[in-house]
């Protein structure tokens, strides 16, 4: 175990159409209520003990972790559990606003969800009147505040915003943020997942290839999720690279290391789990650090989770967890 997603809220701002579609349940999401949240004390808590189980790296996540109040706090918190590479998955909405004083209280890096530049494509994806100027500004202010280097996640999806592929190339070639192209997944069980919707990423590196020629290079480390490409014709003082994250086409799940913590505290060890196991009763029933770290060794060495390589039409409607709720 490597790295753990912390998901600190459920809710958001946008409603992708991958991710939280609308009208789904006849009316809003139902949401936790703010006592079924973890306190920031708890995740701190939590995330000593997954420290010592190997926990390296840990991401905040959602839902929209910038609607979290007081992030910054849970940040300065984080950090004081000492040598963890601390960073945040965002939609950026909010970000030109909390950049700087995420960066004050210890976050690394940020990495931003962006899946096109044109804005009515962008609102075909994201369901939402916000104009991507915005997003672009929270990128620029997250690189003033100095949490590079940036990634960017676009995530595509046949006859949505495929064709945005190479404008957000171009955009960002250059620009020293690292564009990082997302097949389409069957998280959860509301976006109405389908095969023919996923671009795969060969595609897609075809697609850029043709007009900006790339090479392969190697992973920074085992088990890293996206496959890394560099433009043949980059200068050396800019990273000058792409990734593409394949979990539909070349599923990862032998060198997976991410463990998930849900907004209420549950554990996930996969991302299309359908049980997570609760610590925040474990938190809230005064067991002592012991029993918590025994516990999340328990779970760890029985994992066999393998979705990604089985998956299928089929397991595609199996009654996952939503994203949001588990963390992205
Ligand atoms: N709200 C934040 C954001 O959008 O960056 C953080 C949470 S979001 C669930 C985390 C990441 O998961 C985003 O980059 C998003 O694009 C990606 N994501 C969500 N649903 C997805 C899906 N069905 N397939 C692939 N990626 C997805
Ligand atoms: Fe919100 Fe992120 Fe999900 Fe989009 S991907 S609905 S921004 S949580």
């Amino acid at each position: 175990m490597r790295d753990l997603r912390i998901s600190v809220t459920d809710r958001c701002n946008f409603r992708c159409v991958y991710c939280m579609p609308k009208d789904v349940f006849g009316r809003d999401y139902p949401f936790l209520r703010q006592t079924d949240l973890l306190t920031f004390e708890e995740i701190t808590r939590l995330a000593r003990i997954f420290k010592a189980h190997g926990v390296q790296k840990i991401r905040l996540t959602g839902g929209e972790p910038l609607l979290r109040k007081h992030l910054e706090r849970l940040v300065e918190m984080l950090k004081d559990v000492g040598d963890i590479d601390l960073t945040l998955t965002t939609n950026g909405a909010l970000l030109a606003h909390k950049a700087r004083e995420l960066k004050i209280a210890g976050l690394s890096r940020v990495t931003v969800s962006l899946d096109a530049l044109d804005d009515g494509i962008f609102r075909a994806m994201n369901d939402v009147d916000f104009p991507v100027a915005k997003v672009l500004e929270g990128i620029d202010a997250a690189a003033d505040a100095g949490l590079a280097p940036i990634k960017i996640n676009m995530v595509v999806k046949r006859g949505v915003n495929e064709r945005e592929i190479l404008p957000m190339a171009r955009r960002f070639k250059g620009s020293g943020h690292i564009l990082r192209f997302i097949e389409y997944m069957d998280v959860g069980h509301t976006n109405g997942w389908r095969m023919d919707d996923v671009v795969p990423s060969a595609e897609v590196l075809r697609i850029i290839g043709a007009e900006l020629p790339l090479e392969p290079i190697d992973p920074n480390y085992t088990g890293e999720v996206a496959e890394r490409w560099r433009y043949a014709d980059a200068r050396s003082d800019d990273a000058g690279e792409i990734g593409v994250i394949s979990s539909v086409t070349q599923a990862f799940c032998r060198d997976c290391t991410r463990a998930r913590l849900s907004t209420e505290g549950k554990l996930y060890t996969c991302l299309f789990a359908t049980h997570g196991f609760d610590f925040r009763t474990l938190l809230r029933d005064g067991s002592d650090d012991e029993r918590i770290s025994d516990t999340i060794a328990a779970i760890w060495l029985q994992r066999g989770d393998r979705y990604s390589e089985i998956r299928s039409e089929h397991t595609a409607t199996l009654p996952k967890i939503e994203m949001s709720y588990i963390g992205g």
